[in-house]
């Protein structure tokens, strides 16, 4: 896949949900189609749907490599929900990855893993985390970077920005060989120059667009509450309809149910589960530097 032969991406418009996007990212140019897409409903399809099938002399509206320089909070491959999981690993990541692979067929979600969050260090071998990394790669799994110690990018200044995000590659690196080329800030947030920042550290950045919220809900009865929320902001509509979802596998309740809940729901309305990466339309390749 050579990415390099589609056109350039440049800072496209950005007009996120979840959050407010710097007033300076506005679009240069428009280099899609007002109506294309299959999400027409979202101001910022960005770019359109990307026919992977298609040959690399495709039209140019069919195939784009995944951008950088702007927040991405949308699948663009329809039929796709990106299931994520935020600021582990921790005490239940390894129960989640048994339940995501005891699916038929198992199901491969992206992890925006921190360096030091719930644990103290993800690279201690005395403890399970390097094992369960190496185990998200061999299992089909997507790691991907949420920082160091899920510093606020916001307001951090760019050399915190630097070594948030090249402290947590270092020892992804030393732990299991890759180094993310996607990352979630911290509190869905990248203001004053994050933005910038992460992009001359050629990282994808991406939020989502159906917050589970289930860090509020982390209890056995209020975590219907979520499952709920997940089932009625879910598409009904796998031609058109797609989902990053955000949830965490540091809470108890997201792992015992709402992960079967999700793909229940996802299975039964005919969507399938995927990487964010894949629900991009980028191959694995892409995913790490
Ligand atoms: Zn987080």
């Amino acid at each position: 896949m050579r990415w390099s032969t589609f056109l350039p991406v440049g800072a496209l418009v950005a007009l996120g949900r979840a959050i407010p996007t710097p007033s300076k990212r506005l679009p240069t140019r428009d280099l899609y189609p007002n109506n294309y897409g299959p999400n027409n409903n979202y101001p910022n399809d960005y770019y359109p749907n990307q026919d992977t099938s298609s040959s690399s002399g495709s039209s140019p509206y069919l195939r784009r490599a995944v951008p950088t320089g702007l927040i991405i909070n949308h699948c663009t491959t329809p039929g796709i929900v990106a299931l994520t999981f935020d600021d582990g690993p921790y005490i239940y990541t390894t129960q989640l990855l048994d339940k995501l692979a005891s699916f038929s067929p198992p199901i491969h979600a992206t992890f925006f893993v921190n360096g030091a969050n719930w644990v103290s260090a993800i690279d201690d071998e005395s403890t399970p985390y390097p094992g369960i990394l190496r185990r998200m790669l061999s299992e089909g799994h997507q790691i991907a970077s949420h920082t160091w110690s899920h510093l606020d990018l916001t307001t951090a200044s760019t050399a915190q920005r630097v070594e948030q995000v090249t402290k947590l590659e270092d020892v992804l690196l030393r732990v299991v060989r890759v180094k993310p080329k996607y990352i979630r800030p911290p509190y869905a947030t990248c203001e004053n120059g994050c933005l910038e920042d992460l992009e001359g550290m050629g990282y994808h950045v991406v939020n989502f667009d159906l917050d589970t919220k289930d860090y509020e809900n982390d209890s056995e009865s209020g975590i219907q509450v979520s499952v709920n929320k997940f089932n009625s902001e879910l598409g009904s509509n796998p031609a058109t309809d797609s989902a990053i979802v955000l949830s965490h596998d540091v809470h108890r309740w997201t792992v015992e149910r709402l992960v079967d809940e999700m793909v229940g729901t996802v299975r039964a309305r005919g969507f399938r589960t995927g990487t964010v990466g894949e629900c991009l339309g980028d191959p694995e390749s892409g995913w790490y530097a």
